[in-house]
């Protein structure tokens, strides 16, 4: 599968430092938002690419390979940090071979995000770990509210010192055409859906995409560190081989019982959207 990317970041106009990191380099693209004092949250989240980058370079990997991968971050920021309290997000996409066809392994943990806009519609694969997602499930609180909640900065899950990671995963049907964004809360908490959909629609070039994305969030406020990944499958046209026999991508939550147990999404939340009040 041949992929085409871009990617961006920015300190933004508040913080000091950029504890964002990000890596583009198929089979991998994701973006990591560290947290803790005294640079800590720096230190986790190049942790975090700097694991990921040893998966740069082949052709695909395992799902297997990606967990692994997160758990080798929150061994070597224990080791790193100390007994200091730190974390980052860790939020990306993988391309895996499966039943032999390219897929998506989407991976969450925290409040990154991953995104896919695909026949003119934007589609959030990733499901955050914040206490406002948890009130916007449990129908405490409208969807449109939540960006601008004093609390929606409180993350549920990351990768951390305290805890075993305890990310989500996708598989998803790499389709031609498709485009992925990967990007840090500094950019979904400046721009809306529709503002994020109107620069994808509008910026063919992935490079140009991610470079305007994070400028626009920059110019909203910039409260917050702001990076962007944008992924291009290539069209069918352009890549022989791409499989275009994988079904239309619309497929979620999809894991094979004979993939490994352990990384098993959790099961839907019992207030899921769908069935609250
Ligand atoms: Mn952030």
């Amino acid at each position: 599968m041949r992929t085409t990317w871009g990617s961006a970041t920015d300190r933004g106009r508040v913080r000091p430092h950029n504890e964002d990191s990000l890596l583009a380099y198929p089979p991998v693209f994701m973006v990591a938002d560290g947290m803790g004092g005294h640079s800590a949250g720096d230190v986790a989240s190049r942790l975090a690419v700097e694991e990921f980058g040893r998966l740069a370079g082949r052709a695909t990997v395992t799902p297997d390979d990606v967990h692994a991968c997160i758990g080798r971050v929150a061994e070597r920021l224990r080791g790193a940090v100390g007994t200091q309290s730190a974390g980052t997000t860790v939020a990306g996409a993988a391309v895996v071979s499966h039943e032999g066809s390219a897929y998506w392994l989407v991976f969450n943990i925290g409040d990154s995000r991953v995104y896919r806009w695909a026949a003119g519609t934007l589609e959030q694969i990733s499901v955050d770990h914040s206490v406002v997602q948890e009130m916007v499930d449990s129908g405490e609180l409208h969807p449109d509210d939540a960006r601008e909640h004093p609390e929606r900065h409180v993350i549920t899950r990351a990768v951390g010192t305290r805890s075993e990671p305890d990310p989500d995963y996708w598989l998803i049907p790499a389709a031609p055409a498709d485009r992925l964004l990967i990007c840090s809360d500094g950019l979904t908490t400046e721009l809306d859906d529709t503002q994020i959909a109107r620069l994808l629609a509008t910026e063919p070039d992935p490079q140009e995409a991610a470079r305007s994305l994070v400028a626009s969030a920059v110019e909203a406020g910039g409260h917050d560190n702001v990076s962007a990944v944008v992924v291009d499958v290539a069209a069918a046209r352009d890549a022989a081989d791409v499989d275009t026999t994988v079904p239309p991508a619309t497929v979620h939550h999809v894991w094979d019982e004979d993939v490994d147990g352990a990384t098993q999404p959790r099961p839907t939340r019992p207030h899921h959207p769908e069935v609250a009040p």
